[in-house]
């Protein structure tokens, strides 16, 4: 019998001891982890923030649209209960498309119009547009080797997006010099106009806009996107009949500069208030659309990484800000001011983590900063792996968060699978439609998971 006893004891305490060292395995950040995650999923609100985000229409830098996103983003915050939500000035430049934007290649026996769109930054036409010959090229150098023969004549900027490029951000790299920089080099050889070939892997019928910069001392020369499947079109049409023209005309026009703000919500840290984690995304969009995607979804993901935050009750030990950044796609001009005021202010920023990509499944993070973040970010995988997020890489901060990383704070991007973004990119196309709820709330609840740990655990 005592030998019976002993020996239930002796199980007794096998159990005990196997239940404690179970205790010390469970991880109390696992458990917040998956909290977070559930509460984007099943309570979320980014969907439906983003609904109503698009029902303004786009919000073009220093356009009415873009003031009232501004109140919206306010509101919603204000809404949620962060703590303090202000407004930061920040001066940005006014432009407009105007109702004018047509193109028409004319041949000796045909006319064909081209589907185009002006560049933001771009300047107008004349009335009754601009005609002339066309050159295609693939590149600026082309441009430069071309010197002369470029006066008069219109420059038609036609190298495609690398298909070989697996990552499409890359291939959007590697052909943005064309619109960005393409008119200016143009202008300095005695172009006329630019037409540029829309930046997506897709033939379509959409051009896609995007800001070019001017040299301050050059020529403005009037610039327009022109969609693939007419600048495949276009290319076609050269070889048959190369004295071909074209006229363009373009209603856009420069405005001078206006009073915006950047969006800023925060969460008071329990034990470093005075230490930051910024989460963020750009609230301005092109006008040719409802900007869903680009950066409507990083706005709302933005939003509820710390709404999902603030509804479980969670103090994490430093503050969390959200930043809805103005002027992302017409100079980069609300995040260079925001990291001017922190730099003045003397702000400690851990870390800023943005979502500019696209609201489509997540893959993962990439960070910009010491090999101890990347190692942090592989740590945590194992809390983003239920959501898919685990990937983590090093790359290269986005543009709004870019110049705190000049400061030397440590960047995150949200990086969504990238396959169908350049569908819609500075497109007509790119409206609600174009976003999947579920693809959204995943990346909000990856991004909620990381904003908590950088918080909470550091770097
Ligand atoms: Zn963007």
């Amino acid at each position: 019998m005592r030998q019976i006893l002993a020996t239930i004891s002796l199980l007794t305490l096998g159990f005990l001891v196997m239940a404690a060292s179970k205790d010390a395995a469970k991880d109390p950040a696992s458990d917040t982890a998956e909290k977070l995650r559930n509460e984007v999923l099943v309570n979320g609100h980014a969907y439906s923030d983003l609904v109503e985000l698009v029902k303004i229409g786009g919000r073009l830098s220093g356009s009415q649209n873009a003031a009232l996103a501004v109140e919206w983003g306010k509101h919603k915050m204000e809404s949620y209960g962060f703590d303090n939500v202000w407004l930061q000035p920040v001066t940005v430049p006014k432009w407009e498309r105007g109702p004018l934007e047509q193109a028409m290649a004319i041949l000796k026996k045909h006319k064909y119009n081209l589907r185009v769109t002006a560049l933001g930054n771009s300047v107008g036409t004349p009335a009754g547009g601009v005609r002339a010959q066309v050159i295609e090229v693939h590149g600026l150098d082309e441009v430069t080797a071309l010197g002369d023969q470029v006066k008069g004549k219109i420059i038609f900027y036609n190298r495609p997006m690398d298909p070989s490029k697996v990552n499409t951000f890359e291939a959007y790299g590697g052909g943005s010099d064309q619109r960005f920089a393409g008119p200016a080099r143009a202008a300095k050889f005695g172009a006329v106009a630019v037409l540029v070939r829309s930046l997506t892997l897709r033939l379509d019928d959409h051009p896609h806009t995007g800001a070019t910069h001017y040299d301050s001392d050059g020529t403005k020369i009037p610039a327009a996107a022109l969609s693939t499947n007419d600048a495949e079109r276009l290319s076609a049409l050269l070889k048959k009949e190369p004295d071909l023209t074209v006229r363009l005309e373009l209603s856009a026009k420069q405005l001078g500069t206006v009073a915006s703000f950047n969006v800023i919500g925060e969460l008071t840290g329990r034990d470093k208030p005075d230490e930051y984690v910024l989460v963020g995304g750009h609230l301005d969009s092109w006008d040719l659309a409802q900007g869903a995607q680009d950066d409507g979804a990083g706005i709302v993901q933005s939003i509820e990484a710390l709404r999902a935050i603030r509804a479980l009750g969670l103090h994490p030990r430093r503050s969390l800000r959200t930043v809805l950044f103005m002027s992302e796609e017409m100079g980069g001009l609300g995040g260079v001011e925001y990291a001017k005021q922190a730099k003045e202010k003397g702000e400690k920023h851990l870390a800023a983590l943005e979502s500019d990509n696209g609201g489509f499944t997540p893959l993962g993070f990439s960070v910009q900063g010491s090999d101890s973040a990347l190692e942090h970010l592989r740590a945590w995988g194992k809390y983003l792996v239920p959501a898919h997020a685990d990937l983590a890489i090093k790359g290269h901060g986005e543009t709004d968060i870019e110049p705190l990383g000049d400061l030397g704070v440590t960047l995150f991007s949200f990086v969504p699978d990238s396959q169908r973004y350049f569908d819609y990119h500075h497109a007509e196309t790119d409206t609600i439609e174009a976003v999947n709820p579920r693809e959204l709330q995943l990346g909000a609840s990856a991004m909620s998971v990381l904003a908590w740990l950088l918080a909470e655990q550091g770097l």
